[in-house]
């Protein structure tokens, strides 16, 4: 662990995302840096095993978070839908719009579930050690790809507006990108899982 004010460290630029723009992103350079042996974490060897580790037990928290951007979406989406005019009658009431709106809550149900399932057993790892990577990366994988889709699809849902920044689903759509790569990207889970598999 290496503190932020440890001499040697210098903050780069700042990076201009797409979207997750509440966080700051920025270069760090470490040049020289002396780190006293106390700040090892775990023993000497262990690390690659130990960020392994610290993988499995992020992924149902951006699983979590996947879940709620589409969540958020999906609501938005539904809210709409029921209030835009178009041809005489709400949008909602057009069949081709109950379809999306039936494919992106039955993702989101599928999508919480594995969450939970990856939660409750990343709980149970704190007193039984008993691995969890492959449920894990399913959450991450799954809830992340249902973000995506439904968050394009709920900026479809919203028409012209859905483009604008006047409503949410586009900011949706944006932060929704990101947990697709974070975290290992979607295509590194595909592998993880295969790994458990074979
Ligand atoms: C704002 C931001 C915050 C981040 N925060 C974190 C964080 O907190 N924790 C974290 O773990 N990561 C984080 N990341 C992600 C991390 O920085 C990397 O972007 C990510 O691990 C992918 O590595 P890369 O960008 O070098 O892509 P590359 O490794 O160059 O991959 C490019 C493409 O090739 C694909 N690819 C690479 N190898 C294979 C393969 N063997 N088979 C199939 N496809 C492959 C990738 O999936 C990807 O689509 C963050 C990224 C950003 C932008």
């Amino acid at each position: 662990m290496v503190a932020g004010d440890t001499p040697g460290i210098t903050p780069g630029k700042k990076e201009k995302k797409m979207g997750l723009r509440c966080s700051d992103t920025t270069e760090l350079f470490f040049e020289d840096v002396r780190v006293p042996a106390e700040n090892l974490i775990g023993k000497e060897g262990d690390g690659i095993k130990l960020a392994m580790m610290t993988l499995d037990m992020a992924r149902p928290s951006v699983g979590a978070i996947s879940l709620g951007i589409a969540q958020a979406a999906f609501e938005a989406a539904v809210s709409y839908s029921k209030t835009r005019v178009q041809f005489g009658r709400p949008i909602c009431k057009n069949q081709g719009i109950q379809f999306m709106l039936a494919d992106m809550a039955t993702k989101i149900e599928a999508a919480r579930l594995l969450v939970y399932q990856a939660s409750w057993l990343k709980d149970k790892f704190y007193k039984d050690r008993i691995p969890f990577t492959r449920q894990a990366a399913y959450a991450k994988l799954y809830a992340s790809d249902v973000a995506m889709q439904v968050t394009t699809d709920a900026v479809q849902i919203l028409g012209g507006y859905g483009y604008t920044r006047e409503y949410l689903v586009e900011k949706y759509m944006r932060d929704a990108k990101i947990m697709q790569i974070f975290e290992g990207t979607n295509q590194i889970q595909r592998i993880v899982i295969a790994q458990q598999l074979l």
